[in-house]
């Protein structure tokens, strides 16, 4: 391309060159050399207005010319011809794209930044009944209006999946996964997942059944075995000691089915959130005392609390989720121990401690812990009457009320169970 330069700069020069010779034959140099710098300018002018008149109409060939001028014309037709690939290339590789993702049985949507519905896939259109004429363009939270949607949707936060009941077929449930993209583009995926929920709702209910039907023939046994201990000084030694045995285990089964039943009388009912406020101090006092028997006097209780700082809930359910916190405390340190009960709030949210400076839980369990039936030491569990299912309830009361569970332990310093509320469920300064 110098090369060209160079020599159309000679060429210029040649030619003002030759026009002043010329001129100079009637003494008028400088006439020769305007004339013909003004005849150059007039073809660079005309080759100019080809470009102009080519582009509008760029894809024809371009006009012939030499030199620089030729130059110019090749290079931007060959970058025509090679944007005119690429865009062919990128239509394919969409095509393909739209192709495999109408192939897709999840349904797929794009909503665009103002939360408008942009391009769905054939499984969307089916899952959520969605129209090319008149859906399109517009707002998602238009055609999904369920309020735990709306919420789900404009939280930003889609770490989780949001799993509700079909706005076409009540019967069928739907999962909503959001993922945001782009400058707040967002992609939704919908999947059937009828099938799951129907079992899960299967195996609860089978629980639920089971648990129920348990109930009395225990109810019964444990009766029957109170009125036997009743006369047990007259029994044999060995007899005695079988009594004792099936009175603890009737005792465990007892508390097992009672655990099952609170499970699933969790995972069924629906929340009804209460709007009386809860007086937190007052409900731990009151579990304070319960596990000081429990205890028998040997464990050192201590109370931390912010009595003016209130919950939102369902009083009984949680109750029985810190009373499960501050008796594993008592059950699983040795006499004398330290256990520390505190609820106090910052700008997060609001908190309640149970920490105790007991043997502490090996890293390894400490994700497991609220498993169903997960136990570390199951021998020592079942000395203790445990279940395996006091922090799995604990897991599902705070989940009910958006609460999350923290478990952090250093074995042979002690563990600490932290209940995270968000600030939305207290209140503060509330007096009953
Ligand atoms: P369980 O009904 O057996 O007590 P949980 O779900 O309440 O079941 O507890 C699960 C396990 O967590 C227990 O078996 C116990 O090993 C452990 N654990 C719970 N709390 C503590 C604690 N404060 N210190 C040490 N281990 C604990």
């Amino acid at each position: 391309m110098k090369r060209l330069l160079h020599k159309e700069l000679l060429r210029l020069l040649v030619y003002v060159l030759l026009g002043s010779a010329f001129g100079s034959y009637w003494e008028q140099a400088a006439l020769g050399a305007a004339l013909i710098l003004g005849l150059l300018l007039a073809q660079h002018i005309w080759q100019l207005q080809r470009l102009a008149q080519w582009l509008l109409q760029p894809e024809t060939e371009p006009p012939q010319a030499h030199r620089l001028w030729g130059e110019v014309f090749d290079g931007i037709y060959r970058y025509q011809r090679r944007q005119t690939a690429d865009q062919q290339q990128l239509a394919r590789l969409l095509e393909r794209i739209q192709n495999s993702s109408q192939a897709l049985r999840d349904g797929v949507v794009m909503i665009d930044q103002q939360g408008d519905l942009e391009w769905w896939n054939r499984a969307a259109e089916q899952l959520l009944g969605l129209s090319e004429s008149s859906d399109r363009g517009q707002p998602i939270t238009y055609l999904l209006r369920h309020p735990q949607f709306v919420d789900y949707y404009e939280s930003q936060n889609y770490l989780e999946p949001l799993v509700l009941p079909s706005h076409l077929d009540e019967t069928r449930f739907l999962e909503y996964q959001l993922t945001l993209f782009g400058e707040n583009d967002r992609l939704l995926l919908v999947r059937d997942c009828s099938k799951i929920k129907r079992l899960e709702r299967m195996r609860q209910d089978f629980i639920a059944n089971v648990s129920h039907e348990l109930r009395t023939p225990l109810t019964v046994l444990s009766g029957y075995l109170e009125t036997l201990s009743d006369y047990a000084h007259d029994l044999p030694a060995q007899w005695q000691r079988a009594l004792v045995l099936m009175t603890q285990q009737t005792a465990r089964m007892e508390h097992l089915v009672a655990d099952l039943l609170t499970l699933s009388r969790l995972e069924t009912s629906d929340f009804k959130a209460e709007v009386e406020p809860i007086h937190v101090a007052a409900v731990l006092e009151a579990i304070r005392v319960d596990a000081i028997a429990l205890s028998e006097h040997q464990h050192d209780i201590i109370l931390d609390v912010d009595a003016h700082l209130y919950l939102r809930g369902a009083a009984q359910e949680l109750r029985s989720a810190f009373s499960n916190l501050v008796f594993n405390a008592v059950k699983y340190t040795p006499q004398g121990s330290c256990i520390r009960v505190q609820w106090y709030h910052d700008q997060d949210g609001a908190y309640l401690a149970v920490s105790d400076n007991g043997p502490g839980i090996d890293n390894q369990h400490l994700g497991a812990l609220t498993q169903r039936f997960y136990r570390m030491d199951s021998s020592r569990s079942s000395q203790t009457g445990g279940t395996g299912l006091g922090l799995a309830i604990v897991k599902h009361v705070l989940l009910r009320h958006q609460g999350h569970l923290h478990i952090s332990s250093v074995v042979g310093q002690g563990s600490c169970f932290t209940c995270h509320f968000p600030l939305s469920q207290t209140l503060l300064g509330h007096r009953a």
